[in-house]
């Protein structure tokens, strides 16, 4: 979960999963975070729904931990 102040600056931001707050120096995101914002479509129960949330890293390890399938992973040639 993300806070803004009111000029927009990203102010907090709140991992979804276990309530951590990751940090956050002048409107940057320090640490890591897993953000997913999803718009689901017309074929599941959630029709016309968005969802948005953020991760901690441990959070994200021990969601991606129950796939049956492990995620695919590679290594970036370029890092930004
Ligand atoms: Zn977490």
């Amino acid at each position: 979960m993300r806070v803004y102040s009111e000029q927009k600056e990203l102010m907090q931001v709140t991992c979804n999963g276990c309530r951590k707050n990751l940090l956050v120096e002048n409107g940057f995101l320090r640490e890591e975070c897993i953000h997913v914002e999803h718009d689901f479509g017309f074929f599941g129960s959630r029709d016309g729904l968005s969802h948005r949330f953020d991760l901690c890293e441990e959070c994200y390890q021990k969601m991606i931990g129950r796939f049956a399938v492990p995620v695919e992973e590679w290594e970036r040639k370029e890092l930004l």
